[in-house]
């Protein structure tokens, strides 16, 4: 760079410092609601750890910080894919409202990519947890010790930080919601899905579970709903304003400005 070039160069700088202050009070007050890649109802978008073959888990922020605070779980088990319409839908849609929401649609990326109920090493995520776990073989592969996967640890570090009241974490296909813990509140999710209420049994497999982990570890409470083997996507559409109606949240409104349609 020459001399001469330098001087005009630090003129448009000038210019632009000023050009940057004189619009300084419109971008105060632009809503604070962020809308990473054009999604309106995304306030925050946060990669909460890689799976065994390197893809990125990510959990999406939506609603409003200082509710409370709710977390939803697909795709723990990479062949149980239809949850996934539900969060993918949350994330895609209008603001939400009255709801501290994190979604984290595919939780097990490396057995979605592979179509895969376990992660890459075999491991079965929900029963590779850190609370009566038990050496398990075959599809519910409990892996070679508790938390050994990096996708567990990657949930547990995520649960522990936020803190949730409640989690509701997705699968297929045994089509019920299990209300033998907190009936009041498990009643409430399986009428507002139109599932069944049932006392789900998974006999001596159910050991290092993500919801009995969280369940000991924490006040908040994670409920397991089973979807049906093929939903309808009528069900599926609906959904999300119906869980969210669980929780006495809402979505909608312009721009970042609450309005009830
Ligand atoms: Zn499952």
């Amino acid at each position: 760079m020459t001399r001469l070039s330098r001087a005009p160069r630090r003129r448009r700088g000038l210019l632009a410092a000023a050009l940057s202050l004189a619009l300084l009070p419109a971008v105060l007050v632009l809503p604070a609601r962020a809308a990473p890649d054009g999604h309106p109802a995304v306030i925050g978008r946060r990669v909460i750890g890689h799976s065994v073959q390197g893809r990125p888990i990510v959990a999406w922020h939506l609603g409003e910080s200082g509710k409370p605070k709710v977390v939803l779980i697909s795709v723990m088990h990479g062949n149980e894919p239809a949850p996934r319409r539900i969060l993918d839908n949350l994330r895609d849609g209008q603001p939400v409202h009255d709801v501290n929401l994190w979604i984290v649609p595919v939780y097990n990326p490396d057995g979605f990519a592979h179509r895969s109920r376990r992660d890459a090493r075999g491991v079965d995520l929900n029963r590779n947890y850190p609370y009566k776990w038990a050496r398990l073989t075959g599809s519910y592969y409990s892996g070679r010790k508790p938390a050994s996967e990096p996708e567990t640890r990657a949930m547990m570090k995520f649960l522990a930080k936020v803190k949730p009241a409640y989690v509701l974490s997705f699968h297929q296909p045994l089509h019920g919601v299990d209300i033998t813990a907190r009936p009041a509140f498990s009643r409430r999710v399986a009428r507002a899905l139109d599932l069944p209420m049932t006392h789900l049994n998974c006999g001596s497999s159910c050991h290092g579970t993500m919801t009995m982990w969280f369940n000991h570890k924490f006040a908040g409470f994670a409920l397991t709903v089973e979807l049906g083997p093929s939903p309808s996507a009528a069900k599926l559409r609906a959904a999300p304003d119906r869980i969210l109606h669980v929780f006495g949240a809402w979505r909608g409104g312009v721009q970042g400005i609450a309005r009830r349609d």
